[in-house]
Order: structure tokens, then C-alpha cells, then sequence
């Protein structure tokens, strides 16, 4: 089974909405390499205006969070109605700094993943260890309580078409990478889950990606490991040419 690689950029908070669409035009054309999917999650402030940009080429616009009610009185928030009506294809879902910063539990985060296939979009959702975990020789567990934990409830239809992202979070953002064969070792792992869940076939299809620290010099590294399909990628994504780079280095 060839899973599609899949490079999404987390721009987490940064970047206006002209600063967004001049990234695009910078990599139109370039970030677009055939067998790759190409995604950009930015800020929902420039949801509207990336998504007019991309249109004609093959970039998807992806949100980096939700709320899992569709509607209501949660002032803030965003629902899954609102990005699907813009034409937001992916969102992220449970990344570390929304459970670290913004006290997301599990429960919330499966919440979420229902709330996105009941509005056709597509989760990443973002699984891995703190520090101190990874030290007392927990990581697996913790993805193992966290993959299950996401994953309740869906349908094996719906498991296949999740995204997720395998993130230490000592790696994130500390330019301390995970090495590709323990990455690797890890999202092998959560592969195993999956197929404890769904079966063979659905494990297979999955896409998982590596998260943390990923630049141009070392996407290739990650991508020929047996089991990462991709990388989400949080500071390199944000110059047009780093971005094409890792694009081009998920071939
Ligand atoms: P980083 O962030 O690439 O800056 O380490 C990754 C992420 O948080 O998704």
C-alpha cells in the first residue's frame, strides 16, 4: 500500500493576511510536487484570503484548531461549520501547545475528531511525549493513551483518513530533533495501535508524520524511514523557500 507524503506547515501565530498571500505567491508552482500533498495551516485570521490564493493549484488550507460544538454561546471560538464554509480541507487537532497552554484533555481532542468528520474536514491530529516521559521510558504509553484516546468512536472508514502527527514535545521548536530510526520506531508503534483498532488494512493507509524540529537538511532523513509519510513542520515552514524545500525533500 504507497501512502501519499504529506508535508503540512504549522504556522502556529504568526503571519498576517498579506504576509500569507505573498507566501503563496512566492510558492506557487513550487511547493507543488506531484505525489506530494502540500498543506498550509495557518492562523484563522487568514483562513478566507489563503484559500482565494491557492485556488488553481494543488496547496490545501488547513486550521490549527476548533471547536467541537457546531455552534453556541463559546466566545472565541471557531466551529467546524465555519472552516468547512470557507474551504478549510484539514485542520490540527490536539497539538502539544493547545493541550500544554490551552488545557485540552483527550476527551476534548476526540471530541474535535468527531466534530471535523461530521464537517468533511480533514484532522491532523498531533500525538507525543513531554521530556521527562520519554526519560522515564514511557513514550509508548503515552502515544498508545493518546492514539486510542483520539481515535474513539471513529469508524474504520473515518481512521483511514486521519493525519497524525507524531510529535515529541521536547523536540518542538528546540531545534532538538528525534533521531529518524526512533521517530521511526515510535510512528511504527503507533501504526501497531492503529491496527489493533481498525486492522490491517486501515493501519496501512494511515498517514503519520514526524513533527519536531524538521528542516530542509534533514526531511530526507524522515521521509526514508519505513514508516513516516511526512512531517509537520512549525518554524521551517515559514519562508517561502525553506517550505519549498521541504516540499521538494518529501519526494
Ligand atoms: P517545529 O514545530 O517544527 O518548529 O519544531 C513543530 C510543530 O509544533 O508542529
Amino acid at each position: 500500500m504507497s501512502r501519499t507524503p504529506i508535508i503540512a506547515g504549522n504556522w502556529k501565530m504568526f503571519k498576517t493576511v498579506s504576509e500569507s498571500t505573498a507566501f503563496v505567491q512566492d510558492v506557487k508552482g513550487k511547493a507543488e510536487v506531484a505525489g506530494v500533498e502540500s498543506v498550509i495551516c495557518a492562523p484563522f485570521t487568514n483562513l478566507p484570503a489563503l484559500v482565494e490564493a491557492v485556488k488553481g493549484t494543488s496547496i490545501k488550507i488547513g486550521a490549527q484548531n476548533m471547536h467541537f460544538e457546531d455552534n453556541g454561546a463559546f466566545t472565541g471560538e471557531i466551529s467546524g461549520i465555519m472552516l468547512k464554509d470557507l474551504g478549510v480541507e484539514y485542520v490540527i487537532l490536539g497539538h502539544s501547545e493547545r493541550r500544554a497552554y490551552f488545557a485540552e484533555s483527550d476527551e476534548i481532542v476526540n471530541k474535535k475528531m468527531h466534530a471535523a468528520f461530521k464537517h468533511g474536514l480533514t484532522p491532523i491530529v498531533c500525538v507525543g511525549e513531554k521530556l521527562e516521559e520519554r526519560e522515564a521510558g514511557q513514550t509508548k504509553d503515552v502515544c498508545k493513551v493518546q492514539t486510542e484516546a483520539a481515535f474513539q468512536g471513529l469508524s474504520a472508514e473515518q481512521a483511514t483518513k486521519v493525519v497524525i502527527a507524531y510529535e515529541p514535545i521536547w523536540a518542538i521548536g528546540t531545534g532538538k530533533s528525534s533521531t529518524a530510526a526512533d521517530a521511526n520506531e515510535v510512528i511504527s508503534y503507533i501504526r501497531e495501535l492503529v491496527k489493533g483498532l481498525y486492522g490491517e488494512q486501515v493501519a496501512n493507509a494511515v498517514r503519520i508524520q514526524y513533527g519536531g524540529s524538521v528542516k530542509p537538511e534533514n526531511v530526507q532523513e524522515y521521509m526514508g524511514q519505513s514508516d513516516i509519510d511526512g512531517a509537520l513542520v512549525g518554524g521551517a515552514s515559514l519562508q517561502p523557500a525553506s517550505y519549498i524545500a521541504l516540499v521538494e525533500g518529501a519526494k
